[in-house]
């Protein structure tokens, strides 16, 4: 079976979010289940400078690029594949998706048109000597691949689009779709038109033969009003085609016995590290020492999908339980205003790091005993399967993925031995307040506590699961591949 993996983003290389990390880990898990998978990606600064150059580059025109782009083979992570180089695009270091100044570049349409036009191009074997069996394509960046190669018809391979956020959906005026080479009837309700735009991400949904997005529960809300961003209709008339595969962790680099970020090690029953590395954490931040409640921590970006508003709304709840929060995220100045606000009333109790640091991230949950996911919606989220496999139980809304993975710690949940977090209903600080009195009671049981938080660590989120769940849908389109 041969996968083209269509995307923007590989950690360490480049990340701006979950997607990075998945990217990292899943080619890696379908080749280990027996694809022969190939990286297709833009030739980012920091991809460029990751790779490792196998070959000579071939030069191909490209209508949406307007000029030539190369397919430059290459290694990345350890996987092989192809970085599309048009240095017109794409040499801009930094944000693949943003300027300098936070906006889209304004030229994204045929910035990310042009991956979408390579992978369609490439996939038929004329380029690199490899012909794809499955084009598998991941958010609105890659989704006008099954569109280009709808176009051009013929012989084509399976297509696969993978939501992992139906929040971006790179939509455009109009008037961009003029330059891309697409047919113009494509410019359709049926098509890749949407309510008078240009859609990425209504083009991958309509043209793919197998739509998936990262968790069960998010498939189905993404089908409703309230969570489906308006291509509800479109994703319920796609039903039968979707499904949602839980992501996995990478536990080569999220394992809290091996991870060289974190002060001491440890392991299930194995808690002496842990303490050592929440004092460490305390430190860092100037945190009060024994406090009489959990520390808390956040690995977020800052905006209003994450619902951080309403942890800073429910900090009194914070304070109740005697509960101290870290928090290490950026994002909308607005809300990084108002945590540097509420680190500046609370110093002692509730600490702020504003940037991007994956060792501190590492050291955040390795430290806290509780990780804080409030999320207005969430796809899958990492952020909660890391703080479960360390020992920090999930204080989370039931929503998205965190419903997939958090099983909250009701009395016969405990008593089931199933319980390894705590979730709240409405995105609403009450309830938020609600859960966050029920950690901090269950904090001041200790064995209780510690039986929830050995469950958590128990979990296993390798990606083979997902990756042997995404080579059956493979081979449900391709059968004989
Ligand atoms: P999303 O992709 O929506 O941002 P996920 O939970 O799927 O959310 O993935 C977020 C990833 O980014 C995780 O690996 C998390 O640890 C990381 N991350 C988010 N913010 C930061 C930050 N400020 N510093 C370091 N890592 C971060």
């Amino acid at each position: 079976m041969r996968v083209l993996y269509v995307s923007t983003e590989v950690h360490p290389a480049l990340k701006t979010g979950g997607l990075a990390d998945v990217n990292a880990a899943l080619p890696a898990a379908l080749a280990h289940a027996g694809a022969d998978v190939r990286l297709l990606l833009p030739a980012f600064p920091a991809l460029k400078a990751a790779a490792e150059p196998t070959g000579t580059a071939v030069g191909v025109k490209c209508p949406p690029a307007a000029g030539t782009v190369e397919f430059l083979p290459c290694r990345l992570g350890g996987i092989a594949g192809w970085l599309v180089d048009a240095p017109a695009l794409y040499a801009r270091p930094g944000n693949p998706y943003v300027g300098p100044d936070g906006s889209d570049w304004p030229d994204n349409a045929r910035r990310f048109a042009t991956l979408g036009w390579a992978a369609a191009r490439f996939a038929d074997g004329g380029i690199g000597h490899w012909r794809a069996d499955i084009v598998h394509c991941h958010d609105w960046h890659a989704a006008l691949a099954p569109a280009y190669l709808r176009a051009r018809g013929g012989a084509l391979p399976g297509t696969v689009f993978t939501i992992h956020n139906l929040g971006f959906q790179g939509s455009f005026p109009p008037d961009q779709f003029a330059g891309l080479g697409l047919p113009a009837h494509f410019f359709a309700m049926h098509g890749v038109e949407f309510h008078g735009s240009l859609n990425f991400m209504k083009a991958g949904i309509h043209y793919a033969d197998r739509v998936t997005t990262v968790s069960p529960t998010y498939a189905q809300e993404i089908q409703t009003v309230a969570h489906g961003f308006g291509m509800d209709g479109l994703l319920r008339s796609r039903a039968g085609a979707l499904t949602g595969i839980l992501n996995g962790v990478d536990t080569a680099a999220w394992n809290p016995a091996r991870d060289a970020a974190l002060p001491a090690p440890f392991a299930p029953g194995l808690l002496e590290g842990k303490a050592v590395c929440r004092e460490r954490l305390r430190a860092e931040f100037g945190l009060a020492r024994a406090p009489g409640g959990p520390l808390i921590g956040v690995v977020s970006r800052l905006t209003a999908q994450k619902g951080l508003d309403l942890l800073l709304d429910a900090l009194p709840a914070v304070l109740a339980i005697g509960g101290q929060i870290v928090m290490l995220g950026s994002g909308e100045p607005a809300l990084e205003a108002r945590w540097a606000d509420a680190a500046r009333t609370h110093p002692g109790t509730v600490a702020v790091r504003q940037g991007y640091d994956e060792a501190l991230a590492h050291r955040i949950f390795g430290g806290a005993d509780m990780v804080a996911v409030p999320s207005r919606f969430e796809p899958c989220g990492l952020t909660q399967m890391y703080g479960l496999l360390y020992g920090a139980l999930p204080l989370a809304r039931r929503t998205g993925g965190l419903a997939d993975t958090v099983r909250d710690a009701t009395a016969a949940a405990r008593a089931a031995g199933r319980a390894n977090g705590f979730l709240f209903e409405a995105a609403s600080a009450d309830d938020l307040a609600a859960a966050l009195h029920r950690a901090g009671a269950l904090w001041r049981e200790p064995a209780a506590w510690r039986l929830v938080q050995d469950v958590g660590m128990r979990e296993r989120f390798g990606w083979a699961d997902a990756a042997s769940r995404y080579m059956d849908v493979y081979r449900d389109l391709r059968p004989a591949a």
